[in-house]
C-alpha cells in the first residue's frame, strides 16, 4: 500500500505504547498518522493484545469525534502495564 522503506518503519512497541494516547485523541496529528499507518500495515502489535478488531475498528472511523470506549481503554491500560512489566523482567530470552 504505502511505499515506507525500512527505515522509516515504526517500531511496535512505539505504536503500542502510544495506541492508548491515539484512543484518547491526545497525540498530534502527525503521530496519529503515524500510529495508523503502522497499524494499516502490521497487525501483529495489535493481536499481541487482543485489541486488533476494537482498535481496527476505531481506525475505520478516522477518529473523527470519537474516543475509545471506557471498557477498551481500561484493558489497554492494563495490558501496556503489563508490557512494561514484562519488557523490563525478561531482558534476554530463556
Ligand atoms: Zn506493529
Amino acid at each position: 500500500m504505502s511505499d515506507v522503506s525500512d527505515d522509516q518503519k515504526t517500531d511496535c512497541s512505539v505504536v503500542i505504547s502510544e495506541v492508548y494516547l491515539y484512543l484518547d485523541l491526545e497525540c498530534s496529528n502527525d503521530r496519529r498518522n503515524l500510529i495508523q499507518n503502522h497499524l494499516d500495515d502490521c497487525s501483529d502489535c495489535l493481536r499481541e493484545y487482543g485489541i486488533e478488531h476494537e482498535v481496527k475498528a476505531l481506525v475505520a472511523r478516522c477518529c473523527g469525534d470519537e474516543t475509545a470506549p471506557a471498557e477498551l481503554r481500561e484493558r489497554l491500560k492494563i495490558k501496556l502495564s503489563e508490557y512494561v512489566v514484562e519488557s523490563e523482567t525478561r531482558e534476554y530470552l530463556p
